[in-house]
């Protein structure tokens, strides 16, 4: 979770991200192919374009989730107890952030 990589994405989005490129937070870019760099541009662009379609002009509200827009419906791991695959998911610091993932999808 390198914001120098993903310079400027929220939290949310960059943590959704790593889940659906089963990438774990806590990799270190060198370690990370250039397949799954590939998977996780892809699938960030998707998750952004999703965000606006959803939401519009207030995106910058899902940094409270405080209930406007419906992408949170859309959420796989952020502030999840289970992700999609019904694995239990843990919360680490990285960064100095709070970071969602799960250790069984996400290596
Ligand atoms: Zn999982």
């Amino acid at each position: 979770m390198d914001q120098r990589i993903i310079a400027g994405i929220g939290n949310i989005y960059a943590q959704e991200a790593l889940y659906h490129a089963k990438i774990n937070p806590q990799r270190k870019i060198q370690e990370i192919s250039k397949e799954k760099l590939a998977l996780l541009h892809t699938k960030l662009q998707k998750i952004l374009t999703l965000a606006i379609r959803k939401n519009g002009t207030t995106v910058s509200n899902y940094n409270h989730l405080d209930g406007k827009g419906d992408f949170q419906d859309f959420l796989a791991v952020y502030q999840k107890v289970f992700c999609p695959q019904k694995h239990s998911l843990k919360r680490i610091i990285v960064g100095g952030r709070g970071t969602y993932y799960c250790p069984r999808c996400q290596r």
